[in-house]
């Protein structure tokens, strides 16, 4: 049976990519976030970010912007997710922020409604353990931009039950995805990876080895990557990717997550990447 109504936490870079998603493979979507300004910059940037796939996928049909953002409930009260058949939770990357928002969707949502964490690097057991439904929340770590990234890294919290991971298989076939699915670890497979890598790339410009050019270029031209881990940390925003080492380091206990001091001092400039302009590299933003 079709899933019919998603709720969707987090308004941010990936909150924005998920809700446009599933409003296009013809889900009514419900996106959270904590001020209508937020929410308006994401109405804003959902638009502009549905003229470009039309104009790089000339030869798909793309569904008017109108149309899409028509099955897109935008708002700040959490009650509309009574309504939510399923939840995707896309807020900052802080255990205080997300432990708050899973116990209140708990009180919330119908028994029967699955919570997917869209965490980079929190353990899905130590979500799942602030509900009274742990068979029924999973991790689902989507790509960036959402729209775009066809696979999905599934994460088995230590509750969650087969039917969870097959309702979650079957709401990522509806948006065109495929999944892999791995066993619960704070940072999963990925970040586990990725995170020590960009970390280990700004120890790299610190230590004055190399340029940001030169550390993006021997990823991309030596090893064939499609984009060299600075880029890829200003994708992801800058400040994500502190929260998230800062999660590995504490879950382990492993000084060899340790959070480069070039990346602190640039978060808190206020140099986030991609969404806030500046980054490694200068962007255009939407205003
Ligand atoms: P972001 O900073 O762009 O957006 C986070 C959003 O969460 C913000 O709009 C913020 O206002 C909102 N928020 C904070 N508290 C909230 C609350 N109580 N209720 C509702 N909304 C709240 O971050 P992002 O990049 O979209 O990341 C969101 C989540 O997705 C994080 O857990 C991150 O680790 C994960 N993630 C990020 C990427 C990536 O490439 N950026 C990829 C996969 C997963």
């Amino acid at each position: 049976m079709k899933i019919q109504v998603v709720g969707v936490v987090g308004a941010g870079v990936m909150g924005i990519g998920l809700a446009q998603n599933l409003a296009q493979s013809g889900h009514q979507v419900i996106l959270i976030d904590i001020s209508e300004e937020i929410l308006e910059r994401a109405n804003a940037q959902i638009k502009k970010n549905i003229r470009f796939q039309g104009f790089f996928n000339k030869n798909e049909k793309v569904e008017n912007s109108e149309n899409i953002l028509h099955k897109i409930k935008f708002s700040t009260n959490y009650q509309f997710l009574e309504s939510a058949e399923f939840v995707i939770e896309n807020a900052t990357e802080k255990w205080d922020i997300k432990k708050g928002i899973y116990a209140q969707l708990d009180a919330i949502c119908p028994e029967s409604t699955i919570f997917a964490a869209n965490t980079s690097a929190i353990s899905i057991t130590r979500i799942a353990s602030v509900t009274k439904r742990a068979d029924k929340v999973i991790g689902m770590h989507f790509m960036n931009p959402v729209p775009m990234k066809p696979m999905v890294e599934m994460i088995r919290g230590y509750h969650t039950s087969d039917e969870t991971i097959s309702t979650a298989k079957e709401l990522l076939s509806q948006m065109g995805k495929e999944s892999i699915l791995v066993n619960d670890s704070p940072g999963f497979v990925s970040n586990r990876v990725l995170m020590l890598t960009i970390n280990e790339a700004i120890f790299l410009l610190q230590d004055q080895v190399a340029s940001i050019e030169q550390v993006d270029r021997i990823f991309k031209n030596c090893f064939g990557h499609k984009m060299g881990p600075l880029e890829t940390a200003d994708l992801i925003g800058l400040d994500t990717i502190l929260f998230s080492i800062e999660v590995l380091y504490e879950s382990f206990n492993d000084s060899k997550y340790r959070p480069c001091p070039m990346l602190k001092k640039m978060v808190d400039a206020g140099l986030h990447g991609r969404k806030s302009g500046q980054g490694f590299y200068t962007y255009n933003v939407v205003s």
